[in-house]
């Protein structure tokens, strides 16, 4: 058994019996974590408001030998997002986006590029109020960095670069076709404005994208519902949670 130490951020929490409660966190050094916290349910917790979701912390607990269940020894809160996360909207956007981090992440695997962009997204959706194009950077950061990601650069059939002033469409598979090579069945069909967010957001961080994306709700609601598409592909079901913020 062995005591590790490391920042994490609070994802959610559950109740395990009458006192103890299972939470989950995304933590900098090991990935998805899950762990018992003893007694958080009394009012006399140790834990005391450390445990509210979306808390960034400092973590420390305790783990066996292949258990993948550890043992929390103690939280200290860096940041907490009591007050935005008490919004219904910011509350509804993020257990989506907390949802799809316990789907694709695997526990116990550092992934710091994951961490720190849902410390940024977390921070832009605290003082922008463009939730949608904070979730569609989420969503697509998320798929990028699980390899789900369709390189939009080049057309699927002829390979020449995409003409970004042109239509392009998106095709069964997710890829890219040009105006040349589209098949009779597309999924959807994509114009300047959505591939320079989808452009945007692989080069800028969350909070630039949230001013970028300002005069841009359509773009992003037809990126986000191939998100949503491509997301249940990968993931072999839909996604719950996705459809209402719609
Ligand atoms: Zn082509």
């Amino acid at each position: 058994m062995s005591l590790k130490q490391t920042e994490a951020i609070v994802i959610k929490s559950y109740n395990l019996s009458e006192a103890d409660r299972i939470v989950v966190f995304f933590t900098r050094e090991f990935g998805l974590v899950r762990g018992v916290a003893k007694g958080a349910k009394r009012l006399q917790s140790k834990f005391g408001s450390t445990l509210e979701p979306f808390s960034t912390v400092n973590l420390e607990f305790f783990q066996k030998e292949e258990r993948e269940l550890v043992s929390i020894q103690s939280v200290e809160l860096l940041q907490s997002r009591f007050s935005i996360a008490s919004d219904p909207e910011f509350l509804n956007a993020f257990s989506y986006l907390g949802d799809l981090i316990t789907d694709f992440a695997l526990p116990h695997d550092a992934d710091e590029k994951l961490y720190r962009m849902i410390g940024a997204c977390l921070s832009a959706g605290n003082s922008s109020g463009d939730l949608p194009a904070i979730v569609l950077y989420f969503e697509l950061w998320l798929l990028r960095l699980s390899g789900f990601l369709p390189d939009w650069s080049r057309c699927e059939s002829c390979r020449q670069n995409i003409d970004t002033a042109a239509e392009n469409f998106v095709v069964p598979g997710f890829h890219l076709q040009c105006s040349t090579c589209r098949k009779s069945y597309v999924l959807s069909t994509v114009r300047s404005a959505e591939l320079s967010a989808f452009r945007s957001i692989l080069t800028i961080p969350p909070s630039e994208f949230t001013t970028f994306a300002a005069d841009k709700q359509e773009s992003v609601e037809l990126l986000s519902g191939i998100m949503k598409r491509l997301i249940a592909q990968a993931l072999g079901r839909e996604v719950a949670g996705g459809a209402s913020l719609r």
